[in-house]
């Protein structure tokens, strides 16, 4: 008997009383850019005046961003929401509202504990950065021929800045200083420490310092460096140096050289041997710190919204005819192409 294709009809997932139990935990209300939030057919948002609006959309899917088994429901709500944040960081925009999409398999759906600590975590993450949850939509994801059934998230995030002052990829120029914020390498180290025994992870809890379960996105730190005019571009660090920076590289027709001594390693990396502690620094990826340049004559805090900022590198003019470079300088003065070493997922 063939089967009945199931993208025909999603089944909503009890949508009601989902939409219903999110609408009751966010206050849209007190936040003044929500016209209307939750409980029409859209959001009306009001962005501050001589603002333009700035919109990034990322997918949380499991098997490829998370796994049911690897990572809790906590952590794959905080996860879903931090990613969204971090590019709105990476160009000094403020949040203005966040918008979910949730499809769940049928088994979760009818978990009021996963939905429940999904929620929280997600929510908590939004009530520190005061962004409102203004909408979404969720259905029961489709099953596959095999039978297996996936959770997939979706999250939109507006967010505003002065009219032709967001932070850009594309504004490096030779001459200016590379930055980095916080510490590089944590992410992947415990997601490998998180691979070879999750059961260790299981009680993890976002208040402590969890680079890959936890990622704290540095919108505290794009503000600043927008509003305090520093940053000539900047990008987050969501698949790691090497990639990262090229393609501040690439959007700015610009080279740069990095100093292997100058990168700031995560605690978490420092039990590893240096070499290996490097490269996860250069090509771990999801340690959403921010990467910076500033002219050579800005004065750069060494710490901005209490988070360090590190020197670790300057911006070059292109050679001629040559595409833009990622020169890794080491202690010994060897030079050596750093190629993007990228972000491996999940699967
Ligand atoms: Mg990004």
């Amino acid at each position: 008997v063939p089967r009945r294709p199931t993208f025909a009809k999603p089944q909503p997932l009890g949508e009601l009383a989902l939409i219903a139990a999110i609408r009751q935990r966010t206050s849209a209300k007190s936040h003044r850019q929500i016209r209307l939030g939750i409980g029409d057919d859209c959001a009306i948002l009001t962005p501050p005046p001589r603002h333009e609006l700035l919109v990034t959309t990322d997918f949380s899917l499991e098997g490829r961003h998370f796994r049911r088994d690897w990572h809790s429901a906590s952590s794959a709500g905080h996860r879903t929401l931090a990613r969204g944040l971090s590019d709105l960081a990476a160009m000094g925009a403020t949040p203005l509202a966040a918008f979910l999409s949730l499809a769940l398999p049928r088994s979760i759906a009818r978990n009021p504990a996963w939905i429940k600590d999904f929620l929280d975590s997600l929510l908590t993450l939004a009530n520190t950065h005061e962004v409102p949850l203004a909408g979404g939509d969720t259905s029961e994801s489709p099953v596959a021929t095999n039978g297996e059934s996936h959770i997939l998230a979706d999250i939109i995030l507006l967010g505003s800045a002065p009219t032709g002052r967001a932070l850009r990829r594309s504004t490096a120029r030779p001459g200016d200083r590379i930055y980095v914020t916080g510490t590089l390498g944590g992410a992947v180290t415990e997601l490998a420490a998180l691979q070879a025994s999750p059961r260790k992870f299981r009680n993890a809890i976002a208040t402590d310092d969890h680079p890959h379960l936890f990622p704290q996105p540095r919108l505290n730190v794009g503000q600043a460096l927008l509003r305090r005019r520093i940053a000539t571009a900047c990008i987050d660090l969501s698949d790691g140096i090497s990639t990262d920076l090229t393609h501040i590289c690439t959007e700015s027709r610009v080279s740069a050289e990095i100093f292997s001594t100058q990168i700031p390693l995560h605690p978490l990396a420092h039990v590893l041997s240096p070499a290996q502690a490097l490269h996860n620094a250069l090509h771990g990826g999801e340690d959403y710190e921010l990467l910076f340049t500033a002219r050579p004559a800005t004065t750069v805090p060494r710490s901005i919204a209490g988070v360090p900022v590190s020197p670790i590198g300057v911006i070059t003019a292109n050679g001629k005819k040559h595409a833009p470079r990622v020169t890794l300088v080491e202690a010994t003065g060897a030079r050596t192409p750093l190629a993007p070493g990228g972000w491996q997922h999940l699967t």
